[in-house]
């Protein structure tokens, strides 16, 4: 198989874009079909990581993206009641220092605006209310065929899977199996800080409290605030895996938490409710000509903030390898290369539950007792545990 010169990439969210554009800076030409009529990105926020931000900096985004960033002053984790610290190390010169590269906030539909323009800019031409239904190899010409369910098709030399956690594109490689529910869910939203009658801690917060937390910060320059709340449940009797949720079901769910939560979730107007799902290892990430990327090959608990991190870095490695090797060398390496990253940081965001959630009562409070004093004896320790995840280099 030889290299690409034409490639069509199911799925224009984060991982996708960000493999459109680098596709595109090598001079490959890329179809991007995309199921939505319209381009955006649902009302959340998102964490960038050093570990991400390289590979945005990379595609050459830096400038574009600094408006409408947030720099955390600390990484915190804190008590659901008192408000005690059990975590507050520093973030943002530390993070530079470290790791040569910001942690960032961001607005999801920031980040993804801001890819669009930059693909719609380096030539990627993007399909909308294009649902590709499967894939058609023909391995006499070297070509693959995203087929849409209106009919149309498009033929290239590689396609790409990056259509999240459902995507149909892994369905067709590896048969159909729905995404396990991880037992909990998540209820998102962002509100105008002109809006709150609270001071949000300009921080990367978690609050930690028996089976939920709820994660703080600000996003767009410091405008709005984003929280996420998680809670554990039993099951998830909806097909949707993300529907509109209920404030009043939340407030309660967070009713006699710490003021800085019931003021934040008190000013809240509308939420999302997500379920959270999870896969376990794929047995392989590509099929001849098809390759998958992102959600659609490793979905994972958000509890690392890293799923987007991890479509962004899978990405940047896929469009290298391509662009060096043919194409089964290029895929071969790129799963050897990504898995085992990827499942690592899967099995820490799972880990993290039980110490968001206070798991085993009352040594689940110890563990976080002992990381107080960590953090405030020991602080670069606590740092050095998150170097293999923000500080990973990507292969050369
Ligand atoms: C509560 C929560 C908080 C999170 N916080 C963070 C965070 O702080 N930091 C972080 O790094 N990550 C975070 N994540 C994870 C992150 O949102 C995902 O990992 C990331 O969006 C995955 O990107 P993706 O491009 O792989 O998939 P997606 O974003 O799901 O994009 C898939 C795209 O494919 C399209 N599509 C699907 N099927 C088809 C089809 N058949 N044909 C055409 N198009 C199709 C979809 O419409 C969509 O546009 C969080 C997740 C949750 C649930």
């Amino acid at each position: 198989m030889n290299k690409v010169s034409q490639v069509v990439i199911v799925g224009a969210g984060i991982g996708g874009l960000c493999a459109a554009l680098a596709l595109a800076k090598q001079g490959v030409q890329v179809v991007v079909c995309e199921q939505a009529l319209a381009l955006g990105e649902v009302g959340a926020g998102l964490q960038i990581s050093p570990n991400a931000f390289k590979v945005l900096r990379d595609l050459g985004l830096e400038s574009a993206l600094k408006p409408f960033a947030f720099v955390p002053q600390n990484a915190a984790i804190r008590d659901y009641k008192t408000g005690e610290y059990y975590l507050k190390i520093p973030l943002a010169q530390a993070a530079e220092k470290r790791y040569q590269a910001p942690y960032w906030h961001l607005h999801r539909a920031d980040l993804h605006q801001v890819l669009v323009d930059a693909c719609s800019a380096a030539g990627v031409a993007i399909w909308l209310g294009a649902v590709v239904s499967r894939y058609q190899e023909d391995t006499s010409s070297g070509r693959i065929c995203a087929v849409l369910q209106d009919g149309r098709e498009c033929s290239a030399d590689l396609l790409i899977g990056a259509d999240g956690l459902h995507s149909a594109v892994r369905r067709q490689m590896l048969g159909p199996e729905k995404p396990t529910f991880m037992g909990q869910v998540a209820w998102r939203g962002v509100i105008p800080v002109s809006a709150l009658n609270v001071v949000i801690q300009p921080d990367a917060c978690v609050w930690a409290g028996p089976g939920r937390h709820l994660v703080s910060y600000y996003v767009r320059g410091g405008e709005w605030v984003n929280f996420v709340a998680v809670e554990e449940r039993d099951d998830w009797q909806s097909e949707s895996w993300r529907e509109e949720g209920s404030i009043e079901e939340l407030k309660r769910a967070f009713a006699g938490w710490h003021p800085e939560v019931t003021e934040l979730l008190g000013s809240a107007t509308s939420t999302f409710l997500w379920a959270l799902n999870g896969r376990t290892e794929l047995p392989t990430w590509s099929q001849g000509r098809a390759v998958l990327l992102g959600d659609a090959c490793h979905p994972m608990l958000p509890f690392m903030a890293q799923g987007a991190a991890m479509a962004i870095e899978d990405a940047a490695v896929l469009v290298r390898y391509v662009c060096s090797f043919d194409v089964a060398d290029a895929l071969a390496r790129y799963e050897q290369v990504r898995k085992p990253r990827t499942t690592k940081v899967q099995n820490l965001s799972k880990a993290n539950a039980g110490l968001y959630h206070m798991h085993g009562g009352v040594f689940g409070k110890a563990k976080l007792k002992a990381l107080k004093v960590a953090s405030r004896f020991a602080p670069v320790m606590v740092h050095s545990t998150l170097d293999d995840v923000y500080g990973h280099q990507l292969p050369c």
